[in-house]
């Protein structure tokens, strides 16, 4: 934990705030965000205890999670929109990721981490993305699927080697997805054949997220096709190896900034010393961190929703029709409770699936629960917000209708909604 809080708060004081008084546009910080008014802190206390409320924090977390407020919303908010429309992270954005200590949450202190609690990875990615939900994908990759990939089944070397690079400089990626091989992961048909120490890598992965700008590719191949998913197995290949080519970025409907690329891999040596745990359990280890993974895309769901939600209940508290306040519709009044109550419910599922795996217990059933959840209501609050802004939430002079576009992928990537419920149903199947 040492000196999280310099690296936290490093250059906070040449900050300026902006608290507009109501329609913020694009060119703007949006005004300060309302969200997580029950939550509470729990003073002195290192853990939170297991009777107390979901929504209470250590001073640790509640320290994370207010200077990731003041960094999106100073530094991230007046970039999103120009962001969004060239498909493009601006280089400060992601130094600012690495500089404010947000690219090792979790990372034990020895090799530079903030060693931090896994919910504190989960207030991060719901903070950035109130902002930017691209922005809050890159932070949730590195967090809950790289650096905890290489912590759980790296070698002492290839810690010592990638960890202290990926908290403060290097970007990772996560090559699972084939173009045969999306929600069926697992029939990838990328292989890798030995040769004497060596392994020759050869096929082709689709949709890599933050594939352009990374330095480290966590890529899954198949050792041994004939023996399906039990040859699969995790490659650590560095950007630079010859062989691997990135593609062109995606022209995409959301999380444009995101970069989503293809890759072919044609003869890439890789060390057998860059094999990531055993031969044959890539599939163990890529269904594991999913796993995990997912409630991190849960949070950036749910911060994406309650940016959205945040934005829009000012402007209709102030916009007037037939003489009096759009809000004071009972109509909708009624419509915004109830989409208030989806977003706690999330908030709930959310950290309560964080807490299950911070305390070593089951959660597979509830992270799966919070992703299909939290990204039907991000789907459901941000199209509700169009329609209560009228007109001005389909223009992209603000940024109602791309919270909109972003949120649509909550229900495909990291398993889609449909994958979701048949954990789901497979876990009701055994309870009863
Ligand atoms: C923007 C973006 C970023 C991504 N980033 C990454 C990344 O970083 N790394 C990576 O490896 N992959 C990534 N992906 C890939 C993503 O994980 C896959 O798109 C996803 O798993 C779905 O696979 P698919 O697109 O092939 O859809 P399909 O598997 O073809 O599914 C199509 C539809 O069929 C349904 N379906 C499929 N099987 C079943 C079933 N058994 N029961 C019921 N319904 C079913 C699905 O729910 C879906 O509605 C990304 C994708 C996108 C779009």
């Amino acid at each position: 934990m040492e000196g999280l809080p310099v690296r936290l708060l490093r250059g906070s004081g040449l900050l300026r705030r902006h608290f507009p008084t109501c329609l913020s546009s694009w060119k703007v910080p949006p005004r300060v965000l309302r969200s997580s008014q029950s939550e509470v802190h729990l003073k002195g206390r290192s853990n939170a205890l297991p009777s107390a409320p979901l929504q209470t924090f250590t001073d640790e977390e509640m320290m994370i999670k207010s200077t990731v407020k003041k960094f999106a919303q100073e530094q991230i908010a007046p970039l999103v929109s120009n962001m969004d429309e060239n498909s493009k992270m601006e280089k400060s954005v992601i130094q600012g990721l690495f500089q404010q200590g947000l690219m090792g949450i979790e990372v034990d202190a020895k090799y530079g981490g903030t060693g931090a609690s896994f919910l504190s990875s989960i207030i991060v990615i719901e903070e950035l993305a109130k902002v930017d939900a691209s922005v809050a994908l890159l932070s949730d990759l590195q967090n809950t699927i790289v650096n905890k990939l290489i912590t759980k089944h790296g070698t002492e070397e290839q810690r010592a080697t990638y960890l202290p690079k990926l908290i403060t400089e290097d970007l990772g990626c996560f090559c699972l997805s084939e173009a045969g091989a999306g929600s069926d992961s697992f029939s990838l048909k990328t292989r890798a054949d030995k040769k004497g120490n060596y392994y020759v890598i050869n096929g082709s992965k689709m949709w890599i997220s933050g594939a352009e700008y990374a330095d480290l590719f966590v890529v899954f191949a198949n050792v041994d096709l004939p023996a399906g998913y039990k040859g699969i197995t995790c490659f650590l290949v560095d950007r630079d190896t010859e062989g691997l080519h990135v593609g062109k970025s995606e022209n995409k409907l959301g999380i444009r900034a995101s970069s989503t690329c293809p890759l072919t891999f044609e003869n890439v040596k890789v060390p057998e010393a860059n094999i990531l745990g055993q031969v044959g359990h890539g599939y163990k280890y890529a269904i594991g961190i999913l796993n995990e993974g997912r409630i991190g895309i849960a949070a950036q769901m749910l911060g994406l929703a309650q940016g959205c939600f945040d934005y829009t209940i000012p402007y209709i508290k102030e916009r007037e029709q037939f003489g009096k306040r759009i809000f004071d519709f009972q109509g909708l009044q009624h419509q915004m409770a109830y989409v208030a109550t989806q977003l706690e419910a999330t908030r709930l599922l959310t950290y309560n699936a964080a807490r299950l795996v911070e305390a070593g217990r089951p959660f597979i059933k509830e992270a799966a629960m919070a992703k299909y959840y939290a990204s039907e209501m991000a789907g459901l609050t941000t199209s509700k917000c169009i329609d209560w802004m009228g007109g001005v939430g389909y223009i992209k002079d603000y940024p109602v209708e791309k919270y909109f576009r972003d949120a649509k992928i909550g229900t495909i990537y990291e398993g889609a909604s449909n994958i979701q419920l048949n954990t789901i149903a497979k876990h009701i199947d055994a309870e009863y």
